[in-house]
């Protein structure tokens, strides 16, 4: 039904005209494109994972304040006690109430650019002004830029990803300070990757009345269970509460959260594998000729070679996946972004990198 009649009557203009969100279909190229933790849990962990799913009640609909996983989440996350949980089915899902919520006439969604691509499609889905500032050349805040575009556009809103996708870099601490004290609205803390870049604005949503942190077990080690999650004054998270669907985490997510969080020092030390091998994959990169690769607070890498769409068509060509930012352009231009894995698959990257040069 390519002309079927209603399409072109009914859809609205702008969605109409955008490209559903491409996820690249890895097969079998080994995929180092989406900063997924590349292991599993241990074999006698995955049997007792297996169990307490065997026992989880599928015709009941799923507890909807997700009581048990919060407190879970909680302990092991160490909120503050003062503070709020809201969940998410993933922290997309979380964007989406924030920005729900704030969705005023002539209401404004600012982030820095490159940035999460996120904030830009869920502020257009939901018809509210986006505005990208563009990062300083090294990727640092432009701060000048920054107060200009806060004091023009009045934001209700404000995402600064720490450490940022796809730069990697954390910004200076005081530029977030700065930009939470010029914000006439909310400024979230985007913690996607606290665990490899081990700071957090956790323990300071309490010091602002306009400031939440949010994360996500994703890029941890659970990205298939869409788990994401806020922290914030219970005042922000009641009203964001109002706007999220009933049984939005559903049974076997919280199930399975729940287990996985009860053995969190499994996840903790694969994270410290992957931020060791962060390191060395770095060190190697940098020692390549015609490769510049960028310092990294997450579980991915950012680099630049001289012709990008060859060396990622090359890569792909020998079996591995990774992410072509050229497209984007700006500061992107030439840039390719690489998951940090496993060693066996970072010397399988390093090796068809090498050849692709
Ligand atoms: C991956 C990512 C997210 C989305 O996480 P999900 O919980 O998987 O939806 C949010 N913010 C940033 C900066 C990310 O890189």
């Amino acid at each position: 039904m390519a002309d079927n009649p209603y399409i072109k009557k009914l859809v609205r203009e702008d969605i109409s005209a955008l490209s559903a969100y491409h996820v690249p279909d890895a097969g079998k190229l080994v995929k180092l494109d989406a900063m997924e933790n590349p292991y599993q849990l241990p074999d006698e962990l995955k049997q007792q994972w297996l169990e307490k799913l065997g026992n989880a009640d599928l015709n009941r609909y799923p507890d909807p304040s997700a009581k048990r996983l919060k407190q879970q989440l909680r302990k092991v996350m160490k909120v503050p006690p003062n503070a709020e949980l809201l969940l998410g089915n993933g922290s997309d899902e979380i964007i989406q109430m924030i920005i729900m919520a704030l969705a005023k006439d002539g209401a404004v969604v600012m982030a820095p650019e490159p940035g999460f691509v996120m904030y830009k499609m869920i502020s257009l889905f939901c018809k509210v002004d986006y505005v990208g500032v563009p990062l300083a050349d090294d990727f640092s805040l432009d701060m000048t830029a920054m107060r200009e575009a806060i004091s023009q556009h009045q934001p209700a809103v404000i995402f600064l990803a720490w450490p940022n996708n796809p730069t990697g870099n954390l910004f200076a601490e005081a530029d977030i300070l700065d930009v939470i004290a010029n914000a006439p609205g909310l400024v979230v803390i985007d913690e996607a990757y606290t665990s490899f870049a081990e700071v957090s604005f956790i323990n300071r949503v309490n010091e602002f009345d306009n400031v939440v942190v949010m994360r996500t077990v994703s890029k941890s080690g659970l990205a298939g269970l869409r788990l994401g999650y806020l922290v914030g004054s219970p005042s922000w998270c009641n009203e964001f509460n109002k706007v999220r669907l009933p049984y939005n985490i559903n049974i076997l997510t919280q199930v399975s959260a729940e287990f996985a969080l009860q053995h969190n020092d499994v996840l903790d030390e694969q994270a410290a594998s992957i931020r060791q091998a962060r390191t060395a994959l770095l060190d190697t990169l940098n020692a390549m000729p015609g490769v510049e690769a960028y310092p990294s607070a997450a579980n991915f890498i950012l680099f630049k070679v001289s012709d990008a769409d060859a060396v990622f068509n090359s890569l792909k060509q020998q079996g591995v996946l990774i992410k072509n930012m050229h497209p984007t352009g700006g500061v992107l231009e030439n840039c390719l972004r690489v998951t940090v894995s496993t060693p066996q698959e970072n010397q399988a990257f390093l090796d068809a990198l090498k050849a692709s040069l």
